[in-house]
């Protein structure tokens, strides 16, 4: 007979970085997990040691189609994250943030659902305020090569918004600042994964422009406890909140540590910088501290360790 004490919940993505950590919690936690994802950038191996709980369920299936099963709460993270794969289809990744929130928004609507929106700091563009607050509205270019996440992703928050004030619909939006660790797409081309498979096989660092840009880098395990938190949280709070780590650090800085901390011969090597990359960037996360009562406590060395010993792991499972 079906257990009606246990929350039934659908985690959108749920095969990529972010989701497959997250089904990793909620399903420890003994919730009833439905993972959807399209495997466009997800795969079957961040979610393979899941298929045999009994509480896991995995379904293939592409957001921007309704969805017709019933739940309790919704995590909506389906979307490609990084600049390379959201830009390889960019109409596809508009249609993704677009008709993939207003799916499961319907979706929330119909079962009386909550929905989490993974949005992000990308929502505040190339921002002139420093570091970025929930009023800040942003600076975005609305016709780059950027554009397609970014304003897909604000879209979604208005169309949040617009559910909570027309149907009463129970919202609760994050902005995620960068977030690294284990399971990142080695080809995917962020930052940390690049920098760190590059460290290890020996090949020059590739930074882009001068590398005086600033990111803020959280570890994966302190941004899942927060989103879980924000899940949780009273249905008033809706957000916009803003997670991550606030330690600011430029992309030299971030060069650096990966050579130290992998004992890499690898050299720096200065390569043209992406158009609209944004200067700097870095959460202002004292709503989350207050409203959240949550801080992240992983440094970022820290966390680059467990970084570094996973993509150590993948080279020699593929070079074996
Ligand atoms: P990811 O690319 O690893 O995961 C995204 C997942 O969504 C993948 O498994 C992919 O296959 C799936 N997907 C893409 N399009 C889909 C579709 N149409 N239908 C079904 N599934 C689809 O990226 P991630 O880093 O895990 O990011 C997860 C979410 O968090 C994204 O919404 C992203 O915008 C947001 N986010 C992440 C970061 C970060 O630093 N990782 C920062 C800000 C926001
Ligand atoms: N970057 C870099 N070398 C790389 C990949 C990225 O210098 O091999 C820079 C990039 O220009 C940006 C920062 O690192 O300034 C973060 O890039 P990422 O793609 O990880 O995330 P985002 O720009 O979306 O924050």
């Amino acid at each position: 007979m079906k257990d009606l004490t246990r929350r039934r919940i659908l985690v959108t993505g749920g095969a990529g970085f972010l989701g497959s950590h997250l089904c990793d919690r909620l399903v420890d936690r003994g919730d009833d997990v439905l993972c959807v994802d399209n495997f466009f950038t997800g795969t079957k191996q961040n979610i393979y040691h899941l298929l045999e709980r009994p509480n896991f369920e995995f379904i293939r299936h592409d957001v921007t189609f309704p969805l017709y099963v019933e739940v309790d709460e919704i995590y909506n993270l389906a979307c490609p994250a990084s600049p390379i794969h959201y830009q390889f289809d960019p109409v596809q990744t508009t249609k993704t943030s677009v008709h993939g929130a207003i799916n499961m928004l319907g979706l929330a609507k119909r079962c009386k659902a909550k929905l989490l929106q993974a949005s992000t700091s990308e929502v505040y563009g190339d921002p002139e305020v420093h570091p970025q607050r929930e009023e800040y509205w942003g600076r975005v270019n609305p016709i780059g090569v950027r554009s397609c996440y970014d304003e897909g992703k604000r879209c979604a928050e208005t169309l949040c918004f617009d559910y909570h004030r027309q149907h009463k619909l129970r919202i609760k939006v994050v902005r995620i600042f960068n977030t690294y660790g284990p399971r990142m797409h080695p080809n995917d081309g962020r930052v940390v994964s690049n920098f760190i498979i590059q460290a290890l096989t020996g090949q020059d660092i590739t930074l882009y422009g001068t590398g005086t840009q600033t990111r803020s880098f959280c570890y994966v395990d302190d941004l899942v406890d927060v989103m879980i938190r924000m899940m949780d949280s009273p249905d008033d709070f809706t957000g916009p909140v803003n997670i991550g780590n606030p330690g600011e650090f430029t992309m030299l800085e971030l060069a650096e540590k990966v050579i130290a901390l992998t004992g890499s011969k690898s050299k720096i090597s200065y390569q043209p910088l992406p158009s609209d990359d944004p200067k700097q960037r870095c959460p202002d996360i004292s709503l989350a501290e207050k409203s959240l009562q949550w801080r992240p406590n992983i440094q970022l060395a820290d966390g680059l360790k467990k970084t570094i010993e996973y993509f150590k792991d993948q080279l020699a499972s593929t070079s074996g």
